[in-house]
């Protein structure tokens, strides 16, 4: 008899988790409220996308587009600028076609309910907590988020007017305060922009009107700011990660973290969406003989992976040091940034933050050397 897992929440690492888990003969399934557009950037890397094309045949939106160039800027209007590593993508349909392809896998069931901690009828003696930043996640992983941090996260979306913004996505350091702005293009003018910080709600606010003034008058894009108040998000950033275990016991069901339950998102730039790819993908490579997940060795090659991608020396000592009170940290991390960003692109290539490392071995599931578009 096939094992039967659980997953709770149907979006990036539990879909990922389904995917994988089926593939090794799991009958999976997965429950998620609704599909819905998160407020997030939605930058993934070109390798991703590529990832989703050729492996998976999901074909997103933006997958079409790509802005060329790409900036790093800071406040007062100083910047530097290379070639675009990422593409822009609509997280709705980034779920929805992932829905659609992953329920046709074998043995995968994907039902759209509100689960409760109370709906033990639902839970396997093993069940995944892919619910991100929910209410479900802080039941049972209460005792780890604690002392976890939390960025706040505003996001607008509108149409840019050809010909007022240069064609460049760009990213705003705002040093006082751990976070960043942002202003990212995508197909057909669409743009998104918001501003993501380790501060207090009205700190963020503020900064996010401030954003509509900088990237006018220093940067160049003329887009009215907006009348609307736009909705605020809370992402999970664990400086530590897996300080704290990727499982929490409660009424006999053992309940196993992935995504943004156990906040893998990177320290610094709050990109998740990989890593959330890649946790459920390990997750599925830590069944043991008897079919169920060995926690030990899951948390062991995610910490492996962590270390290869979105938690490397450099991450860890810049996030470190952003979060101490550091005089001339608008020129620290401008000059760090600057020696340290061709080996940042040069190890995401390497290690791309989606896919599976184990011995040194990254398995894409195509050869990178190929990627021809
Ligand atoms: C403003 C902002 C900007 C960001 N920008 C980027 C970016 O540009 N690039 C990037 O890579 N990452 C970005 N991220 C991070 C990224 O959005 C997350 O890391 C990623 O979505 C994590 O995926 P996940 O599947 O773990 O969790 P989620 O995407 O949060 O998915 C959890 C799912 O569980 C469902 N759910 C919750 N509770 C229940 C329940 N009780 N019952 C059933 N279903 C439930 C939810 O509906 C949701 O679909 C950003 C985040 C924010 C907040």
């Amino acid at each position: 008899m096939p094992q039967e897992i659980t997953i709770i929440g149907g979006n990036v690492a539990g879909l990922a988790s389904a995917y994988y888990l089926s593939k090794k003969g799991i009958n999976v399934t997965v429950y998620e409220s609704k599909i819905w557009n998160k407020p997030c950037g939605g930058a993934i890397s070109l390798e991703f996308d590529y990832y989703l094309r050729n492996v998976l045949s999901v074909f997103l939106e933006g997958s079409d587009h790509f802005t060329e160039r790409f900036r790093v800027g800071m406040w007062n209007g100083r910047c530097m600028e290379d070639e675009g590593i990422f593409r822009i993508i609509s997280r709705h349909d980034l779920q929805e076609k992932l829905i659609n392809r992953i329920e046709k896998e074998e043995g995968v069931k994907i039902n759209f309910k509100q689960v409760s901690v109370r709906d033990n009828h639902l839970f396997t003696p093993q069940t995944i907590v892919a619910t991100g930043y929910s209410g479900f996640s802080q039941k049972i992983f209460r005792r780890k988020w604690h002392p976890s941090e939390f960025a706040f996260t505003i996001r607008y979306d509108g149409i840019i007017e050809e010909g007022k913004f240069p064609n460049t996505n760009l990213i705003i350091l705002d040093s006082k305060k751990m976070g960043y702005g942002w202003i990212f293009i995508g197909k057909g003018n669409h743009v998104n922009i918001g501003v993501g910080a380790l501060a207090p709600r009205e700190y963020v606010w503020k900064k996010y009107y401030e954003l509509f003034n900088i990237i006018k008058e220093k940067y160049g894009y003329y887009i009215d700011t907006p009348q609307a108040k736009p909705k605020c998000w809370i992402l999970p950033m664990l400086v530590n990660k897996l300080k704290y275990p990727v499982n929490q016991k409660q009424n006999g069901i053992e309940f196993i973290g992935v995504g943004d339950t156990l906040g893998l998102a990177h320290a610094i730039s709050g990109a998740g969406i990989e890593p959330a790819w890649m946790s459920g993908w390990v997750l599925a490579e830590s069944l043991n003989d008897k079919r169920q997940i060995n926690v030990k060795k899951y948390t062991q090659l995610l910490k492996v992976n962590l270390r290869k991608t979105v938690w490397r020396r450099t991450d860890h000592l810049l996030s470190f040091l952003s979060r101490k009170p550091i005089p001339f940290k608008s020129s620290l991390g401008y000059y760090s940034l600057h020696i340290v960003r061709h080996r940042m692109i040069k190890m995401m290539r390497k290690y791309p933050w989606f896919a599976f490392v184990h011995n040194g071995i990254r398995e894409t599931g195509f050869s990178l050397e190929k990627m021809s578009d």
